[in-house]
């Protein structure tokens, strides 16, 4: 398993190699629900790869369809040009999403979903003659990818520090979590109303008119699978309404099925103005990400008679052939096999798996919404290695893959997976959390 030394400098994974050359554990294959690992460890999925295998691995019809596409169009330009799998792509993509929102942009990762969705919030505005909102709203524990408008309206503090101004005149609303009031609650706790009036806050402070858009995750992935408090997302969209601010839902993890239905508006209620999608999009077989924006909004920005507000904006790689046939296959597949309702129909089975393990040792929290759950430890606080990043280690080697972030672990599986599988990840964990000092 070791990684050999002559290679060890050239890859960075995620920047910084350091973790990996103390603990140099690598993937060679994929199939459904597993990974092998180099040295033939079969290690069960319960991540879905980074939140977006969600139709499990290898899927012979996303493979066929790359593999010929691969062969017949191996890349169109985009700009004042098309090609026929790239419309068909957002057509089908847009009978997913909440009505209206129908109008498609293709990108290459979540983080490019998030700075166009940003780009296209403040266009809008200046093609409505409001060219003075301006200002954007993210929430402290917000994860919106590493592009600098990402990072700039995502909560994560550590993760913008050290990058100087970023985008100006960014606000952050504060965090729903509150381990004391979430503590083990099924389904999503009760007092979310109050908790959204601090966008009122926000625009008490700097006026109406100078905010472009609010962007939030509706189930915050990264940052410990925090479910919003019911009533939170409504009272975002009605202060949106009343002060007319653009409401934009980041979906790269909970759109395709993770949480039940197509976006996680679907299944809370709740309709933004634009969507960010990326991940499950094509199961991730290859990289596409997508923005879905409600059609007054696309046709205001192309229609405006304002000098100077064409939007420039498009990637060389905007609804590439090999990712337009992967989204296609992918769709496909979600929709024949029903799979964003076999997320609703183990909903049940899943959340009594995570919270089996309430009495287990050092955990403090769990939650669970769709397919997606949270086990949250409390902190140790002076050892430097979070116990969750044991627990990690030894989930790995026991061959189970989770997530942790902070002291919280993170679960994802495929949407495939079978109720012997659930139970043997919560079955791993249990015997994995008394055993972490
Ligand atoms: N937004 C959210 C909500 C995410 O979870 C992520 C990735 N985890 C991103 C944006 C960024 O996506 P990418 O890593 O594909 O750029």
């Amino acid at each position: 398993n070791e990684l050999p030394n002559d290679l060890a400098p050239f890859w960075m994974p995620f920047t910084d190699n350091r973790f990996f050359k103390e603990h140099p554990r690598m993937f060679v294959a994929a199939k459904d629900m597993h990974y092998t690992a180099s040295a033939g460890h079969q290690v069960l999925d319960g991540t879905g790869g980074l939140w977006c295998v969600n139709a499990g691995h290898g899927r012979e019809a996303i493979v066929e369809a790359i593999r010929h596409t691969a062969g017949q169009l191996d890349f169109a330009p985009t700009f004042q040009l098309g090609h026929p799998l790239a419309f068909e792509a957002a057509s089908r993509l847009s009978l997913l999403m909440p009505e209206g929102l129908d109008r498609i942009f293709f990108t290459n990762s979540g983080s490019e979903s998030v700075d166009s969705a940003l780009k296209i919030a403040l266009a809008y505005q200046k093609a409505r003659g409001q060219g003075t909102r301006t200002r954007l709203i993210g929430r402290e524990r917000g994860y919106h990818g590493t592009g600098f408008g990402g990072i700039s309206v995502g909560g994560i503090v550590g993760n913008r520090r050290q990058f100087g101004t970023l985008l100006t005149g960014v606000d952050h609303l504060r965090h729903t979590h509150d381990p004391a009031r979430n503590s083990y609650s099924r389904g999503q706790p009760q007092h979310g109303a109050e908790l959204a009036d601090d966008l009122e806050r926000l625009v008490a402070l700097h006026g109406a008119e100078t905010i472009a858009a609010v962007i939030v995750e509706p189930v915050a992935g990264s940052t410990g699978v925090l479910i919003p408090p019911v009533g939170y997302l409504e009272r975002l969209r009605q202060i949106c309404d009343r002060h007319d601010i653009l409401l934009i839902f980041d979906e790269v993890i909970t759109g395709f099925g993770r949480i039940g239905c197509a976006t996680a508006a679907e299944r809370l209620g709740v309709t933004p103005d634009i969507i960010t999608l990326a991940k499950g999009l094509t199961n991730a077989a290859v990289p596409m990400g997508a923005v879905a924006v409600r059609r007054e909004v696309h046709d205001t920005i192309l229609n405006s008679a304002a000098p100077g507000i064409e939007l420039f904006h498009g990637y060389t790689y905007s609804g590439h052939p090999l990712a337009a046939a992967a989204a296609i296959a992918t769709l496909g597949i979600y929709q024949s096999e029903g799979l964003f309702q076999r997320a609703v129909e183990l909903e049940e089975y899943w959340a009594d798996a995570i919270h089996s393990l309430r009495d287990a040792r050092h955990v403090i929290d769990c939650r669970n919404i769709g397919l997606i759950g949270g086990i949250e430890l409390e902190p140790r606080p002076s050892a430097p290695t979070k116990r969750a990043m044991e627990v990690f280690h030894r989930a790995f080697d026991s061959g189970l893959l989770i997530r942790v972030t902070g002291d919280i672990i993170a679960l994802s599986p495929p949407l495939i997976i079978e109720k012997p599988q659930i139970d043997e990840i919560v079955e791993k964990l249990a015997a994995i959390l008394p055993t972490v000092e």
